[in-house]
């Protein structure tokens, strides 16, 4: 049972939320954050604990947002049917013991309204490629919802997961090209036992989709497994897109690329990056998975 000290507040207004912040940094309490659109699940929760071992004084404040941003979703995209589940994930904060809610409307976030708002435009070199390319103004819908999350909730500390690797790199540059004194940390992915990775949009499957979504791992894990063998990397690309194929996946991409940027690997690049997209029937999945070879 928790006492009234250790409740968790929720807070739906920023000004509210501001005056809040303000407060526990005068306590002398950083703070830490985690945007998430709801629909909690276990890698959400991983976030939420990796923030927590950042902090070895006992003066950390945990933030998580819920926000389903419709910046961020494309006119033929699933806005209206995002899963929200908003008492069910209050609970679950509640018992991990964050200690703020923030769930503001979309008037809060973008009081003007969505097309009045000024958005923060990623460069096309990350912003425009591979997730960018198949979801047209996505990652300027990220960064402008996480710019200005950042601003309201004003955090020391920010913890995004690797699940979602080219958003993770696209908030690396937000808060490095506009120079946010933010702390990125990422998070490993946490995958069900099939290694299929953990989404909301999981349970837009089917039993018989959901039987089958785990190969996508399975496909990423041989692509690398061929290219570490010295299969030339497009030939290995070819080869599990066919895969995938035959296991029913409609496939938006499969690339080998370097970590840092995303880039074609040159001669000589060896810390590389296998990313996929690809459907089972209307649901969407992306997988990655980073390796190294020997250059
Ligand atoms: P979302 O609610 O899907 O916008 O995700 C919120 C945060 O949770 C993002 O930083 C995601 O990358 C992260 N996340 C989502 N799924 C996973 C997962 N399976 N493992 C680790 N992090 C995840």
């Amino acid at each position: 049972m928790m006492n009234s000290e250790n409740a968790m507040i929720t807070i739906d207004s920023s000004t509210v939320l501001r005056d809040r912040i303000k407060l526990w940094k005068q306590e002398g309490y950083r703070i830490a954050f985690v945007p998430t659109m709801g629909n909690l699940h276990a890698g959400h929760l991983s976030l939420l604990e990796r923030c927590r071992q950042h902090d070895n004084t006992g003066k950390l404040k945990l933030v998580v947002s819920i926000f389903v941003n419709p910046m961020q979703f494309g006119e033929n995209e699933d806005f209206d049917s995002y899963p929200r589940t908003i008492d069910a994930d209050t609970r679950v904060l509640a018992e991990n013991n964050v200690d703020l809610l923030f769930v503001p409307q979309a008037t809060e976030i973008y009081p003007d309204g969505l097309q009045a708002a000024t958005r923060v435009m990623p460069a096309p070199l990350i912003g425009d490629i591979l997730e960018g390319e198949h979801r047209p103004g996505f990652f300027t819908g990220v960064a402008t919802v996480v710019a200005i999350l950042f601003n309201i909730v004003q955090p020391d500390v920010a913890c995004f997961g690797e699940k979602d690797y080219q958003q993770l790199l696209v908030i690396r540059h937000l808060v490095a090209d506009l120079a946010l004194p933010v702390e990125i940390i990422s998070v490993p992915i946490v995958r069900e036992a099939d290694g299929l990775a953990m989404s909301s949009r999981n349970q837009y499957l089917s039993e018989a989709e959901r039987a089958q979504a785990g190969k996508l791992n399975v496909c990423l894990q041989h692509l690398i497994e061929d290219v570490m063998q010295g299969t030339e990397t497009n030939f290995a690309v070819i080869h599990t897109t066919q895969e995938l194929e035959a296991n029913d996946f409609t496939v938006d991409y499969v690339v080998i690329r370097r970590q840092s940027d995303l880039g074609v690997p040159e001669p000589g690049d060896n810390q590389l990056v296998a990313l996929v997209a690809a459907w089972l029937d209307g649901t969407r999945l992306i997988d990655n998975m980073c390796f190294e070879i020997n250059a």
